[in-house]
């Protein structure tokens, strides 16, 4: 803390990403990150690409990548926004559609934005920076999201689907109750993962005036390190997105990120491919784990949540570390017995199973 920090910045409690090691090479199941490369096809756009042209700006509006995602979607490129990554369209999210807390008194119910006890916890992190009020109502004991818990007063509802860190997915009909139930708040649908195999809320996005779909090309579709993330919806919201944006900055997405962000949509076999492989090797390592003994929360996403038997959530993880295996722990209320694990490749969850094994005692 300095004499020169702003109350403000003094009273962050910022959001801390997983490790990015830098000083070995970790079998590396940590951040959710795709273990295959992106499509050849961002390879050679990459190699095409012009290094004079990074003299230029930007298009500030992105429009060959909209209309690309638009036509990936079915729905017009006015329908689409793009962002340095879905982080920073979630953050801009939380500003358009949601209201600082009014200053002394209580705050009421209908003040609340609301999003589950366990789930990603950057939502927490940008109502703290923008002053919002929040509400964190539980996910039951097996991880599901209770829809009657979204449908009372509130000030709009945030839902990743499938959720994180447990992977569990809500059926559309769960949201479509929440939507309707909501008419005059925004449901933003944070649909980082859902790729790997949950209900796309999309259908309520092209029909309803409230609800904003969220995505990133980090996870399917291989590109964490590019900051490509896209929001769809009704046209009202998407232009209090650019309001928003444009008001702290024109050019969120860069030059190199819109030329391969296109060339990766260019590529559906490789997309359908990558992710089928998450989806068989993530099937094949809940039984695996299950086996073992761990509790395995079934899982719509590129990771699985899973309680090992006997042993802490900070124990296994500490043990995996020192063997050369990253996963994540969360040191929170009921799920500090949990580890989240990506999945990875075939030989990488292998690994991964062998050492839990032998750290669990139960042979290979
Ligand atoms: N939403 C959820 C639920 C996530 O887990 C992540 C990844 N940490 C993101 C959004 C952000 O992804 P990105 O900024 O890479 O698009």
């Amino acid at each position: 803390m300095s004499r020169l920090w702003s109350r403000k910045a003094a009273a962050l409690v910022p959001y801390v990403p997983g490790e990015q090691p830098q000083d070995r090479r970790y079998i590396k199941l940590n951040t959710n990150e795709n273990p295959y490369p992106p499509s050849p096809a961002v390879a050679a756009a990459l190699q095409a690409f012009d290094p004079a042209a990074l003299r230029l700006y930007p298009d500030p509006q992105s429009r060959g990548l909209r209309a690309a995602l638009g036509k990936e979607h079915g729905v017009p490129a006015e329908n689409v926004f793009v962002g340095n990554g879905s982080d920073e369209i979630l953050a801009f999210a939380f500003q358009a559609f949601f209201e600082p807390s009014p200053a002394g008194g209580a705050v009421p119910p209908e003040a609340h934005v609301l999003f589950p006890d366990v789930t990603y916890s950057f939502y927490p992190v940008y109502a703290a920076l923008y002053g919002i009020p929040y509400r964190t109502p539980p996910l039951a004991d097996d991880f599901s999201v209770a829809v009657e818990d979204y449908l009372g007063p509130c000030a709009g509802v945030v839902l990743p689907n499938p959720n994180a860190p447990t992977g569990r997915a809500l059926p559309l009909a769960g949201l479509a109750r929440i939507a309707a139930g909501q008419p005059d708040r925004v449901l933003v649908v944070d649909e980082a993962y859902v790729d790997f195999g949950a209900e796309t809320a999309l259908p309520l996005a092209a029909s309803r005036d409230n609800v904003l779909v969220v995505r990133t090309m980090s996870k399917a579709r291989s590109l964490a390190g590019l900051r490509l993330g896209y929001a769809i919806g009704p046209r009202q919201l998407i232009e209090a997105l650019e309001r928003v944006r444009d008001s702290f900055n024109s050019y969120t997405v860069d030059r190199i990120a819109q030329t391969l962000a296109i060339a990766a949509l260019s590529d559906p076999a490789w997309f359908e491919r990558t992710r089928t492989e998450v989806m068989e090797t993530r099937e094949r390592t809940a039984r695996r784990l299950r086996k073992l003994g761990f509790e395995v929360v079934p899982s719509d996403a590129n990771f699985l949540f899973a309680k090992p038997p006997g042993m802490g959530g900070e124990a296994l993880y500490e043990a995996l570390k020192e063997r050369g295996i990253l996963v994540r722990y969360f040191r929170k209320p009921r799920i500090d017995g949990h580890v989240r694990i990506t999945v990875g490749t075939p030989e990488e969850m292998d690994a991964l199973c062998v050492e839990a094994a032998r750290l669990l005692g139960a042979g290979g």
